[in-house]
């Protein structure tokens, strides 16, 4: 089979799609045609050598495809439609997926479409309500509205909460894209100042959930935004993992619950439960498609690298797909 590989740690011009092994099915896997997948920042991060769990040497974590053998399961057949995460691997024409985290492809979703669910609508929805406790009509600030993680906790917390979503995004054209997928405050961060308006916004009680994905740059911003009692979950460090001075004494007085969380090291049990629980509670909204997959742009597999400059650009709006077959 052809996969991506990186010849070298470094930048997106080690992305290769070369001829690999097929993968090494173990008892708990089935194998899976893959006809998307899709680029996130953990891959970047594996091409860059950064991070240190990255065992396959084929990167990707989550691919959308058909069933070729179920390896003796018989939670699926040949050729049904799955989508989900996988232990690396996933930018490969076939991939080992572990049966027990596979999810059928709603109907009418593309398998474009369906590759754009699996990271960033199970981290968003693990964050927001495993880890952030989001309950019904509390206030949850999401940064990076328009990310791929942004653009699924969106529509999870309008959906599922009823919550009031306050979202942060770089520029207008994200801004009128966040408010379209239910954002009822959208600011740009680049031109307001965003706690400013969160305060403003609740009547200076600030937010009871946020969802960082940004970290030393906000620290005091998110530290003014949240509420007393409320839950912090830092998921990215796109502005920095080292904050100078933190007053231990400022978490205190506000009671705030401060978690920090990693998807792709998680156990496998860990991802099975996510995902069973994450389909339980979702199936219905996107088969009735109130809840939809969020697509920036399609590229084959053998533009991987201009798919990685692209996110790197922090100009996509939702979900890079690649193309497979
Ligand atoms: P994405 O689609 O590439 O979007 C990231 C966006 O963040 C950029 O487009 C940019 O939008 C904004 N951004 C970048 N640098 C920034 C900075 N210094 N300050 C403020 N905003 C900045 O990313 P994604 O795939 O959704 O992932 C979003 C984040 O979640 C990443 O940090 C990723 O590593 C993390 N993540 C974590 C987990 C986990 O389990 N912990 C799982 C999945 C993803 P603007 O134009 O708005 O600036």
């Amino acid at each position: 089979m052809k996969a991506v590989i990186t010849k070298e740690p470094g930048g997106a011009d080690q992305l290769t799609y070369v001829e690999q092994n097929d993968p090494t099915v173990a008892s708990g896997d089935m194998l899976i045609e893959v006809h998307a997948t899709a680029v996130n920042r953990t891959d970047i991060l594996n091409r860059e050598g950064k991070i240190g769990y990255a065992e396959n040497p084929i990167i990707g974590v989550e691919i959308a495809g058909v069933v070729v053998d179920p390896n003796g399961h018989d939670q699926f057949t040949v050729g049904e439609r799955v989508m989900g995460l996988v232990n690396g691997g996933g930018y490969a024409e076939k991939v080992a997926m572990p049966v027990d985290r596979a999810m059928s492809i709603p109907s009418d979703l593309s398998f474009e479409q369906a590759a754009a669910i699996p990271e960033v609508f199970l981290t968003a929805y693990q964050t927001l309500y495993w880890i952030g406790k989001l309950q019904k009509s509390e206030t949850v600030l999401i940064h990076a509205g328009g990310s791929g993680v942004g653009t699924a906790a969106i529509q999870l917390a309008k959906k599922l909460s009823n919550a009031r979503v306050i979202v942060t995004a770089g520029s207008e054209e994200k801004v009128d894209f966040c408010k379209k997928l239910g954002a009822d405050v959208a600011i740009n961060y680049k031109t307001q100042a965003f706690e400013e308006e969160v305060l403003q916004a609740t009547d200076q009680k600030g937010a009871d959930v946020i969802l960082d994905f940004v970290g030393a740059s906000y620290w005091q911003k998110n530290y003014r935004s949240i509420a007393v009692d409320g839950r912090w979950v830092l998921i990215g460090v796109l502005g920095g993992s080292k904050v100078d001075s933190i007053s231990l004494m400022d978490l205190m007085a506000k009671r705030i619950q401060l978690t920090g969380t990693l998807l792709t090291p998680r156990s496998d049990p860990y991802k099975a439960e996510l995902s069973d629980d994450f389909l339980k509670k979702t199936s219905e909204y996107f088969e009735d498609k109130s809840i939809k997959p969020v697509v920036d742009q399609v590229f084959p597999i053998e533009e991987v690298a201009d798919a990685h400059r692209h996110m790197e650009s922090n100009k996509n709006i939702g979900k890079i797909i690649l193309k497979v077959r």
